[in-house]
């Protein structure tokens, strides 16, 4: 005779109609000591993610160093001073070695990702656990390096999409948290897993294309070639500009994120005071590039010419954007996409009201949707199952 799993468990979800849950090996699953073990991993997990959000985005390999190093000071941390969560209260957020202080990031992402944990194990039963646990831990990942660097690691979204998918081929039941123990063929899942990444993907880009037509990409043009020149800053903003026809645009303004290009076409450019052969010239926040030659700004003396035109990209939103919701779709399902735009905008706005922040500069909004989709797993769905089950459309849950 089968018991009730969610009383003996005390799981969220009902999966005992399922028949690929065994009621004795769920019994050891939700044993006390099986969370307090997947608490201490996810930390763990936790101190590993915050080498990877440090390392990535600067281009520097995961693996190597394998030990974990001050960034200030640049000393090989021993293994007793590498300790999730306990290190940093020990050392009161401070380098045992210079006394620098290190970033609280550190402590968030160790204690949120094991909490995290914790949360898939109370929710899910071991196998979809195994995909919640990747899910959340990417999500965390993500969102930091998003939040530090406005830039998403495509390559992350795109092999966590390839194994959500293998996921749901092979368990076509995790993560539908819709349909709990209902019957699923492997066709199912890769239905969903493909659809949802699709639904995922096609409406980030959607967003992107409309914003690009009304935003768009800034583009001066004028009949006869105008004065532009690099400054340093004045009054009291101090950084970089550009004159461009006597209108100043300071850096900030112009280079969002680290993909940010500025592209001016004209003649006579001078770099340091010399001429050049150079047409086209592309300016990055750090270095400007003419053909084969690159130059770091801060090595320049001076930078100007004439212009006939000038290209100012800006852009909504970053280009990594749909593909982070594309692999939360290929995971969670296209009911969890919808549900993530809606939930993120809603968390979005109420940041940039809160922190002042977001009016002029784009926000990273890699954040908010990990956030959306978090809401989602852990309880979104019920609210979305209830919207619609009341207004009579079952088949949209
Ligand atoms: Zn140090």
């Amino acid at each position: 005779m089968r018991l009730q799993i969610p009383e003996i468990c005390g799981n969220f979800i009902d999966f005992s109609h399922d028949r690929f849950y065994d009621v004795d090996v769920l019994a050891q699953w939700n044993s006390p000591l099986m969370g307090v073990g997947l608490f201490v991993i996810g930390c763990c997990i936790g101190s590993f993610l915050n080498v990877a959000i440090y390392r990535i985005p600067r281009g520097l390999s995961v693996n190597e160093p394998k030990r974990s190093f001050c960034p200030h000071c640049k000393k090989t941390l021993p293994a007793w001073q590498n300790i999730p969560i306990v290190t940093w209260l020990l050392q009161r957020g401070k380098c045992h070695h210079c006394q620098a202080p290190i970033t609280v990031r550190y402590l968030i992402v160790e204690l949120l990702t094991g909490l995290l944990y914790l949360a898939c194990w109370r929710m899910f039963p071991q196998v979809s656990a195994l995909l919640a646990f990747l899910l959340v831990t990417v999500l965390v990942t993500i969102s930091f390096i998003d939040a530090e660097h406005q830039v998403i690691p495509i390559h992350w979204t795109t092999v966590t999409s390839v194994l959500a998918i293998l996921g749901a081929l092979s368990q076509p039941h995790l993560l539908d948290l819709l349909n709990q123990g209902g019957m699923h063929s492997a066709l199912d899942g890769l239905k969903r897993a493909v659809l949802g990444w699709f639904t995922g993907f096609a409406s980030l880009w959607l967003v992107i294309q409309i914003g690009k037509f009304f935003l768009g990409r800034k583009k001066m043009e004028f009949d006869e070639p105008v004065q532009w020149k690099l400054q340093e800053g004045f009054g009291e903003n101090e950084q970089l500009h550009i004159m461009i026809d006597d209108e100043a645009i300071s850096w900030d303004d112009l280079f969002f994120r680290d993909t940010d290009r500025l592209i001016l076409k004209g003649h006579g450019i001078k770099l340091n005071g010399k001429s050049t052969k150079a047409t086209d010239l592309v300016i990055e926040r750090t270095c400007v590039t003419y053909g084969e030659n690159r130059f770091e700004i801060a090595a320049l003396k001076s930078l100007e010419g004439k212009a006939t035109s000038v290209v100012i990209p800006r852009e909504a939103m970053g280009s990594g954007d749909p593909h982070f919701l594309g692999m939360i779709g290929a995971f969670l399902g296209w009911q969890a996409v919808f549900f993530t735009i809606f939930l993120s905008s809603l968390y979005a706005i109420v940041a940039a009201i809160l922190g002042r922040v977001g009016f002029g500069r784009p926000l990273p909004y890699g954040p908010f949707l990990a956030l959306g989709a978090l809401t989602w797993m852990f309880g979104g769905w019920k609210t979305w199952l209830a919207y619609f089950q009341a207004l009579g459309l079952s088949s949209l849950s």
